[in-house]
């Protein structure tokens, strides 16, 4: 292999489902001593008229099998991930513990107040700490992801402005938004109207005047933007949209930049939602679970979801379910709980300097990622960036290589690619979020690798645009394995299934 390749964390052999052999197995089961019942009885016939063809396999086969699949996958405990936008940071292991603990883990949700007094003040107390980290009156921990959160948001502009016998349609997007916002919009039966940013890669009060009219609901705006550049204008434009009688909606899923350094409420956002799974340590990518607060002001307080986790004045608390105005029930009981008590753990484990270091950190790093690969490759704005930074693949034009081809030899030196090809704006972009977690000897090791992948891309490209070469898999068929995923194991002898 050229340059620094190396395995990493995937496992080289190809993957074998095929295992086993018949009469083996995992269990060792003690002889009947009792007499036997008859299933059929008990089942009628649900029972199977045969064993089912499952391969037979010894319990070190079916765990080394296990452990080889989970080693064939990337995750943050392996190495690097800086996919951009998407904060993948190392999740402190105490926080898993902590959500662990019968008290918090074993909790049913039918279990009634007087039981759960310990979970309703755990909710209430991360309830103020987020309501002070994002300059905001309220939060409700209800929605189970970011973009059920901008939902939630939208919905409560929605009943605000219905409340006042209006209902303004148009909500103002960037087109640099993350493909969630215009989404939520539509979910909402508002409009999304897109706009372009400024040359510069943030949004310009000067230009965006002309489209703020009586027609206008909302604006939404993620701060630091999906280019990851501080929306410098943003009291201005909150000042104008609210001149209107507009809210401002912040997407928030970008508060590892900020926290602790500035608050969205402080700078004119009405209501946003936080990313728990991401800023707040919560393990996520492959599907959830998610947890997506919304903070809002006062003024939309009568809206927000019910239940609300309320204190009385012996210090007991309760669910609010008489909220009248509310938009109502975002999700089954009260969200993902296990998120709460993690994110709470680590409010508390942080606190505000640590908040604050943790965000420092995280631009520091970004910015030396800048610094480091902007000698080499193109990077759109060049400036002072926050908690990531953007590349394209221009300066790879005469090679034929393009950014799919880097992110995919990426994986040859045990990286996981960054963001690719988002936000649209950027051709060829690859958005890479370093995060606050990791050392400068690994931010080293990424920016030798990427070096080394664009002097491959002018001296031997087939090697990066046939890469992977070490994965346990190569370039999948990306849509294919969307659309028509094989998600079941089928014996090769199985006839037909009768199941
Ligand atoms: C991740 C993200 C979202 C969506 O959050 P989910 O939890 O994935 O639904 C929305 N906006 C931005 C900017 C994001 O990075």
């Amino acid at each position: 292999m050229p340059g620094q390749a190396r395995a990493g964390v995937h496992f080289v052999e190809p993957l074998i489902f095929e295992r086993g052999a018949p009469g083996r197995s995992g269990a060792s089961v003690p002889p009947l001593d009792v007499p036997a019942a008859d299933p059929r009885a008990l089942f009628g016939d649900r029972f199977r008229d045969a064993p089912a063809a499952l391969p037979e396999v010894s319990e070190p086969e079916a765990f080394r099998h296990y452990v080889r699949l989970s080693q064939a996958n990337f995750s943050i405990d392996s190495n690097m991930y800086p996919l951009g936008s998407c904060t993948m940071k190392y999740n402190p292991k105490v926080d898993e513990h902590v959500a662990r603990l019968p008290g918090f883990g074993k909790l049913h949700p039918y279990a009634p107040e007087r039981m759960i007094q310990g979970a309703l003040e755990l909710m209430y107390r991360l309830e103020r700490g987020l309501a002070e980290v994002c300059g905001l009156d309220r939060v409700t921990l209800q929605p189970a992801a970011g973009a059920q959160g901008e939902l939630t948001g939208l919905m409560m502009i929605r009943a605000w402005h219905q409340a006042q016998g209006r209902s303004p349609k148009k909500v103002l997007v960037p087109e640099t938004a993350h493909g969630t916002n215009p989404a939520s919009c539509a979910l909402n039966g508002l409009e999304a109207v897109a706009f372009p940013a400024g040359a510069d890669g943030v949004v310009s009060a000067d230009a965006l005047a002309p489209l703020v009219d009586d027609g206008v609901a909302a604006i939404m705006l993620t701060n630091p933007n999906t280019v990851g550049l501080f929306e410098r204008e943003l009291p201005r434009i909150a000042q104008m949209l609210h001149d209107k009688g507009a809210l401002v909606y912040g997407d928030g899923a970008n508060l590892n930049a900020l926290m602790g350094r500035t608050r969205p409420g402080d700078l004119g956002i009405d209501v946003m939602q936080f990313n728990l799974h991401k800023t707040f340590t919560t393990p996520h990518g492959g599907g959830g679970p998610g947890c997506g607060p919304v903070g809002y002001k006062k003024t939309l307080a009568p809206f927000a979801p019910t239940p609300t986790v309320e204190r009385r004045d012996d210090g007991s608390y309760h669910l609010d379910f008489a909220r009248p105005d509310s938009v109502g029930r975002l999700r089954s009981f009260y969200g993902n709980f296990g998120m709460m008590v993690r994110a709470y753990a680590y409010l508390r484990e942080m606190g505000a300097q640590g908040l604050r270091a943790a965000t420092d950190l995280a631009v520091l790093n970004a910015n030396y990622l800048r610094a480091v690969l902007g000698e080499t490759w193109h990077v759109p704005f060049d400036q002072v960036c926050m908690h990531e930074v953007i590349l394209s693949d221009r300066n790879l034009k005469d090679t034929g290589v393009t950014t799919m081809d880097v992110a995919k030899r990426l994986c040859d030196y045990g990286f996981h690619p960054p963001t690719v090809y988002f936000p649209l704006v950027v051709r060829g972009a690859m958005l890479i979020e370093p995060t606050e977690t990791e050392t400068k000897e690994t931010l080293d090791e990424f920016a030798a690798a990427m070096e080394a992948i664009r002097r491959e891309a002018h001296e031997e490209p087939e090697t990066v645009k046939t890469a992977p070469h070490l994965s346990a898999l190569r370039r999948l068929d990306e849509t294919r394995a969307a659309r028509s995923p094989v998600l079941r194991w089928r014996p090769a002898t199985e006839q037909s299934p009768a199941r």
